[in-house]
């Protein structure tokens, strides 16, 4: 594939403010094309950014299901979602190769990537990036109930996750971050291009198992909070009997698993609607086989 455009999307969820100011502030200060990579801009919500929420009708991260679901068009981000692969799709009027959609998070993960199954493609610009920042992986896969991700919808995406920061709350820390990535990212693929980096031949990984819930009363009312033990703790590993909750009474509410697994998204704002208070994941290391990304990058 001849590598010619990257869509940076930001504000996919509206309430997610840093990665927009990031992309504003880089786009007035480079050129969108450097290195015969052009960059493209987009805010993946823009209702809901003006509105400062995640969405307006449905999560626009979950909204890119294939055509059969997206007809209905009463709905906005359905509409949305249509309306950025009419665009920049692959075969949309002004196509792109790969999509990088930004956001932040209110857990501790710190900066992550996160991909969605396991595309050939989606690995070497992990395997890039992890190259250059050493960042972790999180492969969210094997969930039935969430699909329709935006990055699916590209042939080669992924999405850059920084926090913690809360919603709405413009933080220069965070900003800055992700310009250190939308900047090094061009740079990076040049480099490989020109053979003057080697990718890592194993990906470590962390691959989504499952995601557990608050404990809830019978009316369906949380009744014990993440344990304090547990807050801030993304990518740590839990083991058998490890602290997971605590109640009002001071009991804990242990791990009772058998296998060491490694927590993300812990205590994430957004996913209480979801009913999740952490996602669980397992390491796992994946080989790149030799030249497979030189050649897709080249
Ligand atoms: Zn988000």
């Amino acid at each position: 594939m001849a590598l010619k455009k990257i869509l940076i999307v930001s504000g996919t969820h509206g309430n997610e403010i840093n990665p927009v100011w990031a992309v504003n502030q880089f786009s007035k200060h480079n050129d969108a094309n450097v290195n015969h990579i052009e960059y493209k801009y987009t805010i993946g919500n823009p209702l809901a950014f003006e509105r400062g929420c995640r969405y307006i009708d449905n999560d626009l991260n979950r909204s890119f299901n294939s055509t059969k679901d997206n007809l209905d068009n009463s709905i906005y981000e359905i509409n949305r979602a249509n309306y950025l692969v009419e665009k920049f799709g692959v075969n949309g009027s002004d196509p792109c190769d790969i999509a990088i959609d930004l956001h932040t998070t209110t857990s501790n993960m710190g900066t992550s990537i996160v991909m969605y199954g396991r595309r050939i493609k989606d690995f070497c610009l992990a395997a890039l990036l992890q190259h250059k920042f050493g960042l972790p992986i999180y492969l969210h896969e094997k969930d039935q109930k969430q699909t329709g991700f935006l990055v699916e919808a590209w042939p080669c995406g992924l999405v850059i996750e920084i926090g913690s920061v809360a919603q709405n709350f413009y933080d220069p820390k965070i900003i800055n971050r992700f310009l250190i990535i939308i900047k090094a990212l061009r740079d990076e693929i040049n480099k490989l291009k020109n053979n003057q980096i080697k990718l890592a031949k194993d990906l470590v990984v962390h691959v989504h198992q499952g995601s557990i819930d608050y404990p809830r009363e019978k009316n369906g009312n949380i009744n014990a909070l993440i344990h304090p033990s547990r807050m801030n703790q993304d990518w740590k590993p839990i083991k058998t009997s490890d602290p997971l909750f605590m109640d009002m009474e001071g009991n804990t509410q242990t791990y009772k698993g058998e296998d060491t697994i490694w927590p993300v998204f812990i205590g994430e704002v957004a996913y209480k609607e979801k009913n999740i208070a952490m996602s669980f994941t397992k390491k796992e290391v994946l080989g790149l086989s030799d030249h497979v990304c030189e050649e897709f990058f080249s």
